[in-house]
């Protein structure tokens, strides 16, 4: 790689490449900057659609920075082939387009589900009354008072919960015999279920869905349910088309090295389109990882991409719930804490004095506790069996040295996608940003998932509440 200016063509217009652009342009990158994205607008934050989809948020929430000025952004333009001989893409819109160095950044697209023939056109696109929601013109499909949603991965989960707190009747349907039933043991999914039972979801497990006419959804079993908009949350797959067609190396996703280099030297991909070491479609936290390493690459630095740790946090602020890999109860040993009354469980399974995989329902000082230790791969403290009651103990003092011996419960991540500590927006707050949107703009704090914006408004609360209380101390009585 050399530092000579270098035509930089992205193909996707997603988190993936709006974080390459920004990290480029901060690194110096020198030489035209090209982004190609096929939705008509800019980048948007995609978690947030579930949000759009309940009425909670407008569409302008979720619109994320602009790409540095000097960047050539072409929207509603899709890349329709490569010519990697020539290194030439071919626009929808006619003409070609040159680069020297192509990233794809093309994201995911939906899986259909296995009994689809009567949900889908022979196209694969949805028939009336049926939806995906991977688009912001997905999320305005989902209309009227009673909505069937199938899959209960987090997707479907997600979704069903903000359609709940929109007012609307929800059936959630779902193929495994519990929510999310590849993730979770039986207990922790039958604690799930009853909380979302609660919440006033109806439930359909072990079932599917194999027709819908208008206003009706049809089971598998014969039941007959009202439903005006069917929502497939059935997983979804990486966009390959246009780097198979060029005859790249792929699997389930594009294949790369660490250093993000497709088969073809001056081709890289990164986001959910990306496969490494047999992982493909990982998320916001993923992507913007990827994106930072290969801004290093692209001006110079060669830098692999560190995999990170697969934590999952469902989105919703009804249910708090964490999962980390697989609980296989192989580790060396395992705790959990069980308490029916409240639908309440933890689980650890620990090897090698670090956490092995974990799940986590109902106890949030435990889900944030566990988080930060996988997160910083930190052995777990002496007394480790006391994280799942939620001691506040462990990561943040037997661990002080590791945090540069300040205190380490600062250098807790607030903003996963982000990667910004609570020192971080503390530090800003200081300076002077002291609003949500402020701390937003300065640390990009929430501009991922948008999933950690009622932490930070806490922490601005209680950044203001602190310095009212010493002002107040001090001032004269
Ligand atoms: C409702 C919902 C909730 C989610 N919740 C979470 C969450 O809580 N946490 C989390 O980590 N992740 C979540 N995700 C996943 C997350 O949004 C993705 O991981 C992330 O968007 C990946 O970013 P990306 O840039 O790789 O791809 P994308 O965001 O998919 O962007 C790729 C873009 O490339 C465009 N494109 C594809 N092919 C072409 C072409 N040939 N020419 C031009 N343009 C093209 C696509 O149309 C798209 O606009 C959620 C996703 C959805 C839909």
């Amino acid at each position: 790689m050399s530092r000579d200016p270098n035509r930089v063509v992205i193909i996707g217009n997603g988190p993936a490449a709006l974080r390459l652009t920004t990290r480029l342009h901060t690194l110096g990158h020198q030489g035209p900057l090209t982004v190609i994205g096929d939705e008509p607008e800019g980048a948007y934050q995609r978690p947030l659609l579930t949000s759009l989809a309940s009425g909670e948020l407008r569409a302008d929430h979720l619109r994320l920075p602009p790409h540095p000025a000097t960047t050539d952004v072409r929207t509603g333009t899709a890349a329709t082939a490569l010519d990697t001989a020539r290194r030439l893409i071919r626009l929808g819109t006619g003409g070609e387009l040159p680069y020297d160095t192509l990233v794809l950044a093309t994201g995911a697209c939906p899986t259909p589900p296995a009994r689809a023939t009567a949900l889908l056109h022979p196209d694969g696109t949805p028939r009336p009354g049926v939806t995906f929601l991977r688009t912001r013109a997905d999320a305005e499909r989902l209309t009227g008072a009673r909505l069937t949603v199938l899959g209960a991965g987090p997707l479907g989960i997600e979704t069903a919960l903000a359609l709940r707190r929109g007012g609307r009747t929800v059936t959630l349907v779902h193929e495994g015999p519990y929510p999310l039933h590849r993730h979770l043991s039986h207990e922790t999914g039958e604690f799930l279920t009853r909380r979302l039972t609660d919440l006033g979801i109806t439930l359909r497990a072990g079932r599917t869905v194999v027709s819908h006419t208008p206003g009706r959804s049809r089971l598998d079993d014969g039941e007959e349910l009202d439903s005006d908009t069917l929502v497939l949350c059935t997983g979804v797959r990486p966009r390959t088309g246009l780097a198979r067609a060029a005859g790249l190396r792929t699997a389930d996703g594009i294949l790369v090295d660490d250093l993000l280099r497709t088969s073809d030297p001056h081709i890289f991909a990164i986001g959910d389109c990306a496969e490494l070491h047999g992982t493909a479609a990982a998320g916001i936290e993923a992507a913007t990882t990827q994106a930072d390493a290969l801004a290093y690459t692209l001006t110079g630095t060669p830098t692999p991409y560190p995999p990170q740790p697969r934590i999952t946090r469902l989105r919703a602020p009804e249910i708090d719930l964490v999962w980390t890999e697989q609980t296989d109860g192989q580790g060396e040993s395992s705790i959990s804490v069980t308490d029916r009354t409240r639908a309440r469980r933890a689980r650890i399974t620990v090897r090698d004095g670090r956490v092995q995989g974990s799940e986590i329902l109902g106890l949030p000082q435990a889900v944030s506790d566990v988080t930060t230790l996988v997160r910083a791969a930190w052995p777990l403290p002496t007394d480790w069996p006391g994280l799942l009651l939620g001691t506040r103990f462990g990561p943040y003092t037997e661990h002080a040295d590791d945090a540069g011996g300040a205190d380490a419960h600062a250098c807790t991540v607030v903003c996963r996608c982000n990667n910004v500590t609570a020192k971080d927006l503390t530090a800003a707050w200081e300076a002077g940003h002291r609003t949500v949107t402020e701390l937003a703009a300065q640390t990009r704090a929430t501009t991922g998932c948008g999933g950690c914006t009622e932490e930070v408004q806490a922490l601005c609360q209680n950044l203001t509440a602190s310095r009212t209380a010493s002002h107040t101390a001090g001032s004269p009585r």
